[in-house]
C-alpha cells in the first residue's frame, strides 16, 4: 500500500498515512492537508466532546434565566454553576495533558461562561483558553 507523507494540522508533527492503491483519495494534496496525527485527533475529539457538554449548560443556563423565577431560577444557576465548574476543570486537565502545560484553572472561566452577555461566544471562550495553556511556557 502507497504512504504520503504529511504534516500534522494542529502540531506540525511529521507523519505517513496509508492508503489503498485500489481506491486513491482524490486530489492527494488536499487530503495531506487535512490530516493529523493520533494523539492530536484523539485530543481534538476529546475536547469537542467537552466543549458540547459545556455548550449545553450554557444553554441550560440561558432557558433557567429566561423562564423561571425567585428561588427555582437561583437553585438552577447554583446546580448549573457546579456542573460548569466540574467540567471545566475537566477540560483544563485535558489541555494541561495534551500540551505537557500545568493544569490552568480559576473562577473566572466559570464566570466568563456563565456572562449572560457572552452566551453566543462559548467555544470562542474555550478557544481563547486553549490558546492561552497552548502558548504557556
Ligand atoms: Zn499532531
Amino acid at each position: 500500500m502507497p504512504f504520503l507523507a504529511y504534516t500534522c494540522k494542529f502540531c506540525e508533527s511529521k507523519g505517513q498515512a496509508e492508503y489503498a492503491d485500489d481506491c486513491p483519495p482524490l486530489r492527494l494534496e488536499i487530503w495531506r492537508s487535512m490530516l493529523c496525527c493520533n494523539p492530536c485527533a484523539d485530543f481534538e475529539a476529546q475536547r469537542r466532546k467537552i466543549g458540547y457538554k459545556i455548550v449545553r449548560f450554557v444553554e441550560a443556563l440561558g432557558n433557567a434565566r429566561r423562564y423561571l423565577v425567585g428561588q427555582d431560577r437561583k437553585q438552577t444557576e447554583g446546580a448549573i454553576r457546579g456542573r460548569l465548574t466540574a467540567i471545566t476543570r475537566d477540560y483544563s486537565r485535558l489541555l494541561a495533558a495534551h500540551y505537557r502545560k500545568p493544569e490552568l484553572w480559576d473562577d473566572q472561566f466559570v464566570e466568563w461562561l456563565m456572562d449572560p452577555s457572552k452566551s453566543a461566544e462559548t467555544w470562542k471562550i474555550l478557544g481563547i483558553v486553549r490558546s492561552q495553556v497552548a502558548r504557556m511556557l
